[in-house]
């Protein structure tokens, strides 16, 4: 190593003097999240439709966690935030769901390249594989009558909805960069029996921050994994999909976080539902963070909300509103409509 010691001395003394080249900054990193998608919030310049999606600028990276519902509203609010989507580190998909996907041809369009990270399902949107020797052979039949005339390749492909776009699907849970994880459950609930779900758990040096899609596969279960990467959950941001949960069912979710997860901050978005804004709200106090379309929640020392911290309902009377049309669209297999219809024929 004989260029060490002039390089040290070179450094040294450039360290001591006061030298004409400015020294060049790290790259200013910022952590945050910013909601850019949304069916409740309060920038008059962004459209709210239901759906999610948010970027994640944290340990350097600027990570695209879903892209809402639709790509014209996505677009305009993505421009309406001066967020440039050409230098993302990656995408997620958290899921298959139309509402956190549609906007998907947008990014490819101004980023035909980015690193998409989605869930891996048979024969799903995203694409798939599987070995030939999944189906069953039959030897005596003539070529003409067997796939592939008898000699089928070692994988079969299946094709993506975007061709060509750089997916990466994930089978299980996986550490896709230092200390940032996607978790991939399987949500067992009627209605989505088998559908894969990504959640993004990103391990800070306040605990965990976690990024929740939809929680099809249950908020309780997507913490616990999350926990056993790190059992301090700093902030969990998102969906927790207790739309149309019963009360009871919203109260042991949120007893679970609060309690047996002892949460520290939640920001909650999405198909979380009104009853348990309000239910986290009386719960977390100043550690609910308001997460409205448009919000930044900033992450590190002051992790908080730059609106209405502590202060105020969970939700405004006129952004309670839109959140409630909008909020319809979530009962794709009309459970809602056919419980509403009951209630109405019990009372006649
Ligand atoms: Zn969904
Ligand atoms: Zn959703």
């Amino acid at each position: 190593m004989k260029l060490r010691a002039p390089f040290l001395i070179a450094a040294g003394l450039s360290s001591l003097i006061s030298i004409a080249t400015p020294v060049r900054a790290a790259p200013e990193s910022r952590s945050q999240i910013t909601i850019l998608y949304d069916a409740f919030g309060t920038d008059p310049s962004m459209s709210k439709d239901w759906g999610f999606s948010a970027l994640v600028e944290i340990a350097g990276k600027r990570i695209l966690f879903d892209t809402g519902n639709d790509a014209d509203i996505f677009a305009a609010n993505v421009k309406a935030k001066g967020v440039d989507l050409k230098t993302l580190d990656f995408v997620v998909l958290s899921h298959r769901h139309s509402d956190h996907m549609a906007g998907l041809n947008y990014v490819l369009s101004v980023n035909p390249t980015v690193k998409i990270y989605a869930p891996k399902e048979g024969f799903g949107i995203y694409g798939s594989s599987l070995p030939s020797s999944f189906y069953r052979k039959e030897e005596t039949l003539p070529p003409e009558m067997r796939y592939y005339g008898g000699a089928p390749p070692q994988v079969m492909k299946f094709g993506a909805a975007w061709q060509g776009a750089n997916f990466e699907l994930i089978d299980k849970t996986t550490e896709i960069a230092p200390g940032m994880t996607l978790i991939a459950l399987v949500s067992d609930t009627p209605g989505t029996k088998e559908l894969k779900e990504l959640s993004l758990a990103i391990n800070t040096t306040e605990g965990m921050v976690l990024v929740v899609g939809c929680s099809h596969p249950g908020i309780e279960r997507i913490v616990e994994a999350a926990a056993a990467i790190n059992p301090k959950i700093h902030l969990i941001a998102g969906g927790f999909h207790l739309v149309a949960a019963s009360d009871d069912v919203i109260a042991k979710a949120v007893t679970a976080l609060k309690d047996t997860f002892k949460v520290e901050k939640v920001a909650p978005g999405h198909c979380t539902g009104e009853p348990t804004f309000a239910s986290l709200k009386k719960t977390f106090g100043d550690r609910y963070l308001y997460a409205g379309l448009g919000t930044t929640l900033p992450l590190g020392a002051n992790t908080g909300s730059d609106m209405r911290r502590g202060e105020g309902p969970a939700l405004q009377q006129d952004d309670l509103t839109t959140y409630r049309r909008l909020a319809r669209r979530e009962d794709p297999f009309g459970i809602l409509q056919a419980r509403r219809l009951r209630t109405k024929a019990s009372k006649l």
